[in-house]
C-alpha cells in the first residue's frame, strides 16, 4: 500500500485513538534520540549522521526524508529493558516490614521507526527475559503492549555491518507495520507492509491505496542502495570456533592498551542485558528500596565473588565481551549476540571496533586451525 507523506499524521492518530504512546526518533542535543513523539513535526526532517569509530556528527540533508539517518546512542531496550528501575520499597511497621510493590509502566507503546537490526535485538531480548525458563514479568509486561512500526533503511552508517549478520537492512518478522520512505521526482511518500492483524486494522484507518508497479520497484531500490553502503563487514565463518581457539591470542593484549574499560559499548548495545540489584535504607531504618540497574561485564564488581573479580584485567573483560557477543552467545541462546548495529563502534571514546578485532583474530589465528600464525603481538592491521 501506498500512504503519502502528508498522511503520515493519520498514523500518528490513529495509534493515539488506539491509546498507544507513540516513542521514536527525535533530534536532542546534536543526537538522534528515541523519546516520545506528539506529532510527525517531532521526527528529525532533513536530519542525517555521520558515523565511524568513535565519531557520530548529525548534520542537515538537502531533502526533508524523516528516516534519511540510521541509529543512534538509545536502542528501544531502555523502553522494555529501563536502565533504572525500582523493584519494591518497603515500611517499618512496628517490629516489622511493609513491602510495597510497585505500580510498573503499563502504557500500550508504539515503537514508531523501528530498524531491522533492532527488531532482530527486539528479539533477541525477548529470548532472554520473555520466553527462556525464567521470565521477566516487567519486561513481558511492557512487551506485550508494544506495537511496532519499523522503517526499512535507505542508507546505511559508516559503522553498519547488518548485512554481515544477517540481519538487514531489510525488516523480515516482527513488525506490525513496514514503511520504506520514497522520494522520488517531488514525490514523498511511503510503501507500507502489514505484519500483523493488528497492522492490518490501524492501515484500515489510514488514507492509502495500493502501491503502483514503479513505487514497489521505488521501494526496492531504497533497500539495495543500503545494502550496497555498508560501512563495515564481519566474516563470521566459523566465528564460534576461531573465537574459542583463541582465548590466548596476542591481540587481546593490543586492544586492551587500548580499552578504556568505560562500558560505553555494554550501555548502547540492543541486545546486552546485564543488570545489578542495589538495596538502599535510609539512616533510619525506616524505609528501604530495591532497585534494579544496568550493569556491564566492563565494570570490576560485575564479576566480584567474595575476594576478587574473576575478570581483574581490561583483556579479560574485553575478551569475555567480545567472545560472549559472537561465539558463547550462540551456545547459549542459538544465535550471535551482534546485530551489526556498529553503536559499539561509534560510541566507543576510542574507536575499538568489534570488525576490526575479528579481522585481526582470524588473520593471525594461533591456534593453528587457520590463517597465519604470528609469535608476536603484532598483527596484520598493525603493520599495515
Ligand atoms: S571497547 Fe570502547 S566502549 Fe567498550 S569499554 Fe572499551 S573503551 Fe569503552
Ligand atoms: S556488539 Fe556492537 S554492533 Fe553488535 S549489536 Fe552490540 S552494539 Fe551493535
Amino acid at each position: 500500500m501506498v500512504l503519502e507523506r502528508e498522511s503520515l499524521g493519520t498514523l500518528f492518530e490513529a495509534l493515539v485513538r488506539q491509546g498507544y504512546k507513540i516513542l521514536g526518533p527525535t533530534l536532542h542535543e546534536g543526537a538522534i534520540v528515541y523519546d516520545e513523539l506528539t506529532s510527525t513535526s517531532d521526527l528529525p526532517a532533513g536530519w542525517t549522521d555521520e558515523q565511524d569509530g568513535g565519531t557520530y556528527r548529525v548534520k542537515r540533508r538537502n531533502d526533508g526524508a524523516l528516516f534519511g539517518y540510521v541509529v543512534g546512542p538509545h536502542s528501544w531496550k531502555k523502553f522494555l529493558f529501563p536502565p533504572v528501575l525500582r523493584l519494591w520499597q518497603a515500611e517499618r511497621r512496628g517490629n516489622g516490614f511493609q513491602i510495597e510493590a510497585e505500580q510498573h509502566e503499563s502504557t500500550k507503546m508504539a515503537f514508531f521507526g523501528v530498524r531491522s537490526c533492532e527488531l532482530h535485538a527486539l528479539a533477541i531480548q525477548d529470548k532472554v527475559f520473555a520466553n527462556g525458563t525464567y521470565v521477566d514479568p516487567l519486561y513481558k509486561g511492557r512487551r506485550d503492549r508494544v506495537f511496532v512500526v519499523a522503517v526499512n533503511c535507505g542508507q546505511a552508517g559508516g559503522t553498519c555491518f547488518c548485512v554481515s549478520m544477517n540481519t538487514g537492512p531489510r525488516v523480515s518478522s516482527g513488525f506490525d507495520l513496514a514503511l520504506t520512505e520514497v522520494l522520488e521526482d517531488g514525490h514523498h511518500y511511503f510503501v507500507v507492509e502489514a505484519g500483523t492483524e493488528a497492522g492490518l486494522q490501524v492501515l484500515a484507518e489510514l488514507p492509502h491505496r495500493p502501491a503502483e508497479e514503479g513505487e514497489k520497484e521505488a521501494a526496492e531500490k531504497v533497500v539495495a542502495r543500503a545494502t550496497a553502503q555498508m560501512g563495515r563487514r564481519m566474516d563470521t565463518t566459523g566465528i564460534k570456533e576461531l573465537l574459542y581457539s583463541n582465548y590466548e591470542h596476542p591481540r587481546w593484549d593490543n586492544v586492551a592498551g587500548r580499552c578504556l574499560t568505560c562500558a560505553n559499548c555494554t550501555m548502547v548495545c540492543p541486545t546486552c542485558f546485564c543488570s545489578t540489584v542495589e538495596d538502599v535504607t535510609d539512616l533510619k531504618g525506616e524505609h528501604a528500596e530495591r532497585w534494579r540497574k544496568w550493569d556491564s561485564c566492563f565494570t570490576t564488581d560485575f564479576s566480584y565473588i567474595h575476594g576478587g573479580s574473576v575478570r581483574s584485567t581490561p583483556k579479560a573483560r574485553y575478551r569475555q565481551w567480545m567472545t560472549h557477543k559472537l561465539a558463547t552467545w550462540i551456545d547459549q541462546f542459538g544465535s550471535s549476540g551482534c546485530v551489526g548495529c556498529g553503536r559499539c563502534i561509534t560510541w566507543c571514546p576510542v574507536g575499538i571496533d568489534i570488525t576490526e578485532e575479528v579481522r585481526a583474530i582470524r588473520g593471525t589465528d594461533v591456534s593453528g586451525r587457520s590463517g597465519k600464525e604470528s609469535s608476536h603481538g603484532n598483527t596484520r592491521e598493525d603493520s599495515d
